[in-house]
């Protein structure tokens, strides 16, 4: 068996940053991440080992005093990073740059009179960050709830102005489909390109990985929006693919059923540290028959 590797694939900057800032401050003094610093377990883990501990927003200690507080790579709304202030903590902000990119465009167009639809996973921190700069806004997962919300604004304001922003990992065609939606009741509509560069180079390589390969392994956390959409797009291409989060996973009936195809595709999030990928490689090449 062959194992063929996307040619780009795992850490991203603005997430090899945020794990290289929680680690100079590790040990320094006492550091708490605000929410999951980045979804990846062993990453996780490892800061955990090293004194990192990781706050829960609905049960922040009343007091913080001495504690620095990392803010996760997704950010933050600024609604909690007051809180978080107002509960004495030193805050550092771990948040992307593109992330922040993006809350400032989003408050810059509500503050513009934009009426804003944010596309993306309802549940996310980057959302949930990215709606605290822009409270007036619409959050929409998919091109029918899109169609749907346009259609309900049209009727109370037909003239809005509109604007588009989205998760940094939405799938570019996603994306692309919801712009679309609006559009049908709002010609007009200003669509920001807020699609991050590195989910988009990760998913190119692996659509053409997948020309090239029988199957598909993708290495990452399942927390891991991004993680998941190269999941979603091998098997949309019709690729028999499994998403393996550690090494560990791979069991020798898993790891005979993959070595059951003659090349192999790997690929992985841009959370999935270098030293993941290479385990999960190193077993799917022992194991396979
Ligand atoms: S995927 Fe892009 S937006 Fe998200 S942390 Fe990485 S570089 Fe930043």
């Amino acid at each position: 068996m062959t194992v063929i590797r996307a040619r780009v694939l795992g850490f991203c900057m603005g997430v090899r940053r945020a794990v290289e800032m929680a680690e100079a401050e590790a040990g320094r003094k006492p550091v708490r991440t605000m929410g999951p610093l980045i979804h990846n377990p062993q990453v996780l883990a490892s800061l955990r080992d090293r004194g990192v501990e990781m706050l829960d927003e609905g049960e922040l200690p009343a007091d913080l005093g001495g504690l620095t507080v990392i803010i996760r790579a997704h950010g933050i709304s600024p609604a909690l990073e007051e809180e978080l202030l107002r509960h004495r903590a030193a805050l550092t902000d771990a948040t992307c740059p593109l992330v922040k990119k993006n809350q400032r465009e989003a408050r810059s167009l509500e503050g513009a009179g934009f009426s804003l639809f944010i596309a993306g996973e309802k549940r996310h921190g980057e959302i949930a960050g990215l709606q605290g700069y822009a409270p007036g806004g619409t959050v929409v997962s998919d091109a029918a709830e899109a169609a749907q919300a346009a259609l309900s604004l049209s009727r109370r304001n037909p003239a809005a102005k509109t604007a588009l922003i989205g998760q940094t990992t939405i799938g570019v065609r996603e994306y692309a489909a919801i712009g679309e939606a609006i559009r049908g009741r709002f010609p007009g509509l200003k669509v920001v390109d807020s699609i991050c560069g590195a989910v988009r180079e990760r998913q190119e390589s692996l659509r053409e990985l997948c020309g090239r390969v029988d199957a598909v392994v993708i290495a990452g956390g399942r927390l891991s929006s991004n993680t998941r959409r190269l999941l979603d797009i091998a098997r949309s291409l019709k690729k028999p693919a499994w998403l393996v989060e550690s090494a560990a996973e791979l069991t020798e009936a898993l790891a005979a059923e993959i070595g059951g195809y003659q090349i192999v595709g790997l690929s992985a999030g841009a959370s999935t540290p270098d030293s993941v990928i290479n385990e999960i490689e190193t077993k799917i090449r022992l194991l396979s028959p």
